[in-house]
């Protein structure tokens, strides 16, 4: 293998230290605890490990941490309910409400309904729209966590030709836009694109967001090419694998992310830095 193994875990613990230090300034400085309010609705087993993980982040960065569990059976109603008395709360600075929400809730309807100042997913359409425009924005943190991986082998992506395959609203479509941002060529494919190993062969920069065990093959990967692999596909027998072959992409790449250890934990890290994030903006703004 030649390729730099990119850290993950080391970064976002920098990443989580900068983080508790901007929350101690905040405090100090405005008198205020940034809160973090996470609900999750139904028990799904992977969503409930996410949660427990971010409340524990999110205390240990020093920051309040709300729980709100709600029954699979929740209505509408009382989902919708919850938001508006979160975005009154004057002690929640981030909502997030963990997704995939238990069929028979509006998906789109709950995220809509969350303050856009408060909405440290970035998923509301404000947000979206802000950072497709290239305005500040509260934004996704998966892809957040990409752009931070990247910039930790090339100082800057002016100029790379990037390749992002997978277009969904919380990794793909942000991802470009961040992408754009940092003055990278982008390429977005998705599951209608063709030639797909020609658009990877000329990309310095490739991002796997598709949700299919190694289906990047190390083949398609450019000498040098920087490879940051957000897919988590749990086999049969417990192994976590990213969307990209590793061990073959890895002899061509410069830099890869593994999975576990690469993007994974840069998104609760991201998510802290969000809540940060909106509460300095809230004290600021001196509401
Ligand atoms: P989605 O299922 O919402 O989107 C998958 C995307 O991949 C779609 O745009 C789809 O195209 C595209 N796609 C599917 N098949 C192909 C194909 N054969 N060739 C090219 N593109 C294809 O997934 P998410 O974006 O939510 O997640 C992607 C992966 O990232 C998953 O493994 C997920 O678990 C992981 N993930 C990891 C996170 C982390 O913290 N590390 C956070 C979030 C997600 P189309 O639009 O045409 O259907």
């Amino acid at each position: 293998m030649t390729a730099h193994i990119i850290d993950g875990k080391a970064i976002a613990a920098g990443l989580r230290a900068r983080v508790a230090d901007e929350v101690a300034r905040v405090k100090h400085a405005h008198g205020l605890t940034p809160g973090l309010a996470v609900v999750l609705v139904g028990n799904d087993p992977a969503s409930e490990v996410y949660v427990r993980s971010k409340h524990r982040e999110t205390q240990a960065a020093g920051m309040a941490s709300f729980e709100h569990r709600l029954a699979a059976d929740v209505s509408q109603d009382e989902l919708m309910a919850l938001i508006a008395r979160l975005n009154r709360d004057a002690g929640v600075h981030g909502i997030l409400v963990q997704l995939p929400l238990p069929k028979g809730l509006n998906t789109e309807a709950v995220i809509n309904a969350i303050d856009p100042a408060k909405d440290v997913d970035g998923l509301h359409p404000q947000n979206a729209g802000r950072l497709a425009g290239g305005f500040a924005a509260l934004s996704p943190c998966t892809p957040l966590g990409c752009i931070i991986l990247t910039k930790s082998v090339h100082a800057s992506l002016e100029g790379l030709n990037a390749i992002v395959i997978g277009r969904s609203n919380l990794v793909g479509r942000p991802l470009l836009q961040l992408l754009l941002n940092e003055n990278a060529t982008v390429t977005i494919a998705h599951s209608r694109s063709r030639e797909l190993p020609k658009l990877c062969a000329r990309a310095d920069l490739v991002y796997a967001a598709v949700g299919k065990a190694e289906m990047v093959r190390g083949d398609w990967i450019k000498p040098g090419a920087v490879v940051i692999d957000v897919g988590i596909n749990r086999q049969a027998s417990g192994k976590l694998l990213g969307d990209v072959e590793f061990a073959a992409a890895a002899e061509r790449a410069s830099a890869i992310t593994p999975v576990p250890g690469g993007v994974g934990p840069m998104t609760i890290a991201m998510l802290l830095a969000n809540t940060a994030t909106a509460a300095a903006a809230r004290a600021r703004r001196g509401s």
